[in-house]
């Protein structure tokens, strides 16, 4: 039987595809020792429904961000909105957040616009960020050149080991999901966990996406203990320590007591 306890470190409960059974789907995740879920907004659209999971349920973590698919057309008074929700919520982190010069055609100057001034809210407020980069890694090393802030994580993280070194020495943390699902995982998403520092690893789903066998089917937390399994073999590790070090990594994280 498994005893080992895990957070999920990003996902979006508050989709409607995991909405609409948000209690089978928290009780199939509880059962595999997923006990908390870090939910990240994506729009002003869906922070109210990430604010009332959290008052519904203390094992949601709340974050509250504009998602760089999301920043064209946004209200202008996004960012008041926002502060709103981040003064409410005072152990929310700032998040989705992000930079995507590939899967989106959103101009990057505005992407950067809107991501620039979460990113300085970070900093101001001292909250964690997590943030979504495809494609756009000279642009976050532009950004980091003005300043982070004290933590911030690179979800779903799908760059080389090299650049876990370059990240890492600027305070950012990174987390693995989705792609290990798919067999095998490629040569140099392996590498990348494996050049992780131990104090900065942790592990997601990114429910309802990232499922192993694409669009159509809904990702859900419960499978973040293949995850942990997956990730405890590449790193060569016990599953049980590796329980501990990533729910001890989430708690510094989130500056949060347990
Ligand atoms: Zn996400």
């Amino acid at each position: 039987m498994n005893t080992t306890t895990w957070t999920d470190a990003h996902c979006h409960l508050q989709d409607p595809a995991c909405l609409s059974e948000i209690e089978s789907i928290l009780d199939r995740a509880t059962r595999n020792g997923i006990r908390r879920f870090v939910v990240n907004g994506t729009c002003p659209d869906d922070w109210e429904r990430v604010a009332s999971l959290a008052d519904a349920h203390p094992a949601v973590l709340p974050h509250f961000g504009v998602h760089p698919w999301k920043v064209e057309g946004i209200r202008e008074d996004w960012e008041l909105l926002l502060r709103g929700y981040l003064y409410k919520y005072p152990q929310a982190g700032i998040g989705e957040i992000g930079l995507d010069s590939k899967l989106t055609s959103t101009p990057m100057d505005l992407q950067r616009k809107v991501f620039r001034r979460q990113w300085n809210l970070g900093r101001e407020l001292h909250r964690p960020c997590t943030i979504h980069l495809i494609g756009a890694w000279a642009e976050l090393h532009e950004e980091l050149k003005q300043g982070a802030p004290s933590r911030f994580l690179l979800h779903s993280f799908g760059g080389s080991p090299e650049q876990v070194d370059v990240f890492a020495e600027q305070n950012a943390w990174f987390s693995f999901g989705g792609a290990l699902l798919r067999t095998p995982a490629s040569k140099k998403l392996r590498k990348a966990i494996q050049a992780v520092p131990g104090d900065r690893l942790l592990l997601e789903t990114d429910s309802p996406f990232q499922h192993p066998q694409g669009y159509g089917h809904r990702q859900e937390p419960g499978n973040l203990l293949n995850i942990a399994e997956t990730v405890a073999r590449i790193r060569g590790v016990e599953l049980d320590d590796l329980s501990k070090q990533t729910e001890d990594n989430l708690n510094r994280f989130l500056q949060t007591a347990d």
